[in-house]
């Protein structure tokens, strides 16, 4: 069995230690080993920022765009190999794997593109100039500049790729080397596109490093030129935040975190209706796609209380037809848990939203699945829990259960009464609302709005929708409370978290000159 190793100071290198092993979840065959014991990370942070950083922020924003669109284009040239490696190592159907490779090929590209638009500039031109005095010559400026230390990523075990290039994206086209760290359990997707842009010399030296391997002393080596963005549990991000040398030296923290999704459907969605059908599509992909492992996944859908038995039901068919096995056979529709932890935890999870409901679909028992040999694999069903309207349903609004299962609550039908619920979540990256309702819509997204940080609007006529899920570069990536409080992508908003503020106060020719506008 190979083992992986992490990319520090320009080199790859073995830690020397306790290896920990990573798996096939739908077979339990083990695929590789890692260990980070031992590697002198504080060298390869300083690395970074000294060797990586000079280099980066000497480039344009368009020439930064070009690596990016060369690190995409690789990526894409060994997409196979990739896509193998999910569903190998992450248990990723085929549909599955595309939707975390091509995400990152995709977001990669799109960065590329706001590079190029950005040209030959080094820093970014923050708003209009402002006259300070009576006369025009004192004068203010905000500039964002790219900060001088190292871009910190650490990433969750659902999207190797994708969760890679989009903090990559963002930070190298901001102007701040990366050094990476990928969820042990999937790492080896992340670890074959590292492969593939050291081999194709795609970035200058000091600009990208990886580091595999359960490393806990990362985050307490940084310091206040340093970002560091976090996608995880809200208990580790917790953890990070408030680590001592994070709190002095006031290390800029980006917090990704649980979330509980919901999605509603609005009382003029009779069902049989082109809006129904597309919240049940919605709902059930979301239920199964990457076995429900997405931070964005739907796991509260509130029904009106009329068609709440006829949803269940509809849900329940729906569930009926997913085929759950080998993620390497083409008519398996969802794949295994990311690994036992991950089972035991969302069986743990069931339990406590069974204590409050009832199931009306599936259970956390072990089932039958296709491809596999009996007992082996980290497998569960879908479960759709059914609540009644009175039940008090704490555990749905305070226990994200991260795997193939969704809650469904039942309200009145009354946009109040839908904010109220979904409030209890107590913060979300994305919620839903399936209405043509124009006063239904305006309340219920004035409502919800300041608990989330994107709010998709379902309609039938939205071709080739992806769905509230997926999370797309141009759009703000993240959620207030429970979600973390952070902010990725949003386009050009993406770069903000790499960047210093700074305000230039003084004569107008002067700062004029400096920032090369034409003065007039
Ligand atoms: P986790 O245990 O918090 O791990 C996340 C990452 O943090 C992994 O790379 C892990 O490394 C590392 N890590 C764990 N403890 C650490 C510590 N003390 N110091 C430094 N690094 C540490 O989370 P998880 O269970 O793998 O991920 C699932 C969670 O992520 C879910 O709750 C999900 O909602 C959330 N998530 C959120 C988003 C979002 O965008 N909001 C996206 C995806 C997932 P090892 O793997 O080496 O242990």
């Amino acid at each position: 069995m190979h083992t992986l190793r992490s990319y520090l100071c320009d080199r790859w290198i073995e830690g020397s230690g306790t290896t920990q092993t990573l798996f096939n979840p739908a077979t339990e065959e083990p695929l590789a080993k890692v260990c980070s014991e031992g590697l002198d990370l504080t060298a390869a942070l300083e690395h970074a920022r000294r060797k990586g950083g000079p280099a980066l922020r000497a480039l344009s924003f368009a020439e930064r765009g070009a690596l990016l669109k060369d690190a995409a284009k690789a990526i894409q040239a060994h997409r196979d190999a990739l896509l193998n490696l999910a569903v190998e190592n992450g248990g990723n159907t085929r549909s599955d794997a595309k939707f975390d490779v091509d995400g990152a090929i995709f977001t990669l590209q799109t960065y590329a593109e706001l590079g190029a638009s950005l040209g030959a500039a080094k820093f970014l031109v923050d708003g209009e100039g402002i006259q300070l005095g009576r006369s025009p010559r004192f004068h203010g400026q905000h500039l964002c500049v790219p900060r001088a230390g190292v871009a910190v990523h650490i990433n969750a075990f659902n999207f190797p790729a994708w969760g890679f290039a989009e903090k990559a994206a963002c930070a190298l086209l901001a102007g701040m080397p990366v050094l990476s760290k990928p969820a042990t359990s999937s790492a080896m997707a992340a670890h074959r596109v590292m492969e593939i842009l050291v081999e194709g010399k795609i970035l200058p030296d000091g600009v990208l490093s990886l580091l595999v391997g359960s490393s806990r002393e990362l985050p307490a080596l940084l310091e206040s030129q340093d970002v560091l963005a976090f996608t995880g549990s809200g208990d580790t991000g917790m953890h990070i935040r408030s680590l001592p040398n994070v709190v002095r030296e006031s290390v800029r923290v980006n917090v990704e975190a649980d979330s509980l999704n919901a999605a509603v459907l609005g009382p003029d969605a009779e069902p049989g209706s082109e809006m129904y059908e597309t919240f049940l599509k919605d709902v059930l992909r979301d239920m199964t796609q990457k076995a429900g492992q997405k931070c964005t996944a739907i796991r509260r859908v509130l029904a009106p209380d009329t068609v709440a038995a006829t949803i269940r039901d509809d849900l329940v068919e729906g569930l009926k037809a997913v085929r759950v096995g080998n993620p390497a056979l083409e008519d398996v529709r969802m794949g295994p848990l990311a690994t036992n932890t991950q089972l035991a935890d969302v069986r743990e999870g069931v339990g406590k939203l069974a204590a409050e409901g009832m199931a009306a679909f599936g259970s956390a028992a072990p089932i039958a699945t296709t491809g596999v040999d009996a007992g082996r694999g980290f497998f569960i069903s879908p479960v759709l829990m059914e609540f009644p309207k009175d039940a008090p349903a704490e555990a749905v609004h305070a226990r994200e259960v991260f795997g193939p299962v969704a809650s469904l609550l039942r309200y009145s039908g009354k946009a109040v009464e839908a904010v109220s619920t979904i409030a209890r979540g107590n913060g979300a990256l994305v919620s839903s609302v399936y209405s043509e309702d124009a006063a239904f819509l305006e309340e219920i997204v004035a409502g919800i709005a300041p608990y989330h940080g994107r709010i998709f609007l379902g309609h039938p006529k939205i071709e080739m929708s992806p769905g509230p899920g997926t999370v797309l570069p141009q759009l703000v990536h993240g959620g207030p409370g429970r979600a973390g409080g952070g902010e990725e992508l949003g386009g050009a908003r993406g770069l903000a978290l790499y960047m210093q503020r700074v305000a230039l106060e003084g004569s107008r020719p002067v700062i004029q000159k400096l920032i090369g506008a034409q003065s007039d």
